[in-house]
């Protein structure tokens, strides 16, 4: 479809007519940092069912039923994150800024978008890295340095095979005291509704641009997947990144997003004379 190059001049050509870009991002454009996907092979919700880890009863059941399978859970998700660095793909999306107004909405949460330098982020799933209270009131926000502190005494404390007590005593930034504890980081879990204000937030902005890139989401967890279909019913311009086509845009480029994401925004604005060659 989109072999022959023609697909990348037509998405350049939108992207340099666009005057608000909404870039809308899922787990693929982590990828290449090293942060695998979830539904993909080899994903999270294959080794640890969402039914015993995606829903908070579920999470409190299993840290309280099964202390070794909950920390081994937690070490899957915070250390690849805490590890990360933004790859080509948020750079770009970053980049992007010095030539068009761009919101950029995630449904990660990693952070690496706001760490690649864009400046007006809505993390409608939370971010893995803002601590609330049970009642959802912010607490504080983690450093990458304090998570990956966490990640690595949770990964000598379970080498130690040490007890409860001490595992949740390398938790106590993220969770509080206790399994009972009084906070948690402020990501969406299955039933839980979309954060706030970012939600309203992305909404708006969808509503406004009038081009959206869509890159590396599945398009399959609702009601973020809703975005592109709004953006489109409101005469956006839709273009897709992803190695797999959904079909629901006007243009695919097919493949990563490290590579795709740079290429459009070079192809848009850095090509000779502003034209793609
Ligand atoms: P998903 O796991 O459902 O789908 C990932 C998508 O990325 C797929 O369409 C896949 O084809 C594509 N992909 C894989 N590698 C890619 C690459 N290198 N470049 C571009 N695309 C690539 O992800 P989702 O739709 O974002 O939904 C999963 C939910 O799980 C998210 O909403 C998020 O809350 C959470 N999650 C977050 C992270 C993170 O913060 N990095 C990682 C995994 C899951």
């Amino acid at each position: 479809m989109n072999r022959d190059g023609s697909e990348m001049a037509r998405a350049a050509e939108l992207l340099r007519q666009a005057r608000h870009v909404v870039v809308f991002s899922g787990a693929g454009v982590s990828a290449e940092s090293g942060i695998a996907t979830f539904r993909d092979a080899g994903g999270v919700w294959e080794e640890f069912p969402p039914e015993r880890f995606a829903t908070l009863g579920g999470l409190m059941k299993t840290a309280a039923s099964d202390p070794p399978e909950f920390a081994r859970f937690l070490l899957a998700v915070v250390e690849p994150i805490a590890r990360a660095e933004p790859n080509a793909a948020h750079r770009a999306a970053a980049e992007l800024e010095r030539h068009v107004q761009v919101t950029v909405i995630t449904q990660n949460i990693d952070a690496l978008h706001t760490d690649a330098g864009s400046t007006v982020v809505h993390e409608v799933h939370g971010s893995l890295f803002d601590i609330v209270s049970l009642r959802g009131r912010f607490l504080r926000r983690l450093t990458r340095e304090q998570m990956r502190e966490l990640a690595s005494g949770l990964r000598e404390a379970m080498a130690n095979r040490s007890g409860v007590t001490a595992v949740m005593g390398v938790l106590r930034p993220m969770l509080g005291l206790g399994i009972r504890g009084a906070h948690r980081p402020n990501v969406v879990l299955f039933g839980e509704g979309m954060a706030e204000p970012a939600w309203t937030l992305a909404q708006e902005a969808v509503r406004e641009c009038d081009c959206m890139i869509s890159v590396g989401t599945s398009g399959v967890v609702m009601p973020a997947a809703m975005l592109p279909m709004q953006a489109q019913a409101a005469g956006a311009a839709l273009i897709e990144i992803n190695p797999e086509c959904s079909g629901d845009a006007d243009h695919w480029l097919q493949g990563s997003a490290d590579e795709q994401m740079p290429a459009l925004v070079q192809h848009a604005f850095e090509a000779p004379g502003g034209s793609v060659s």
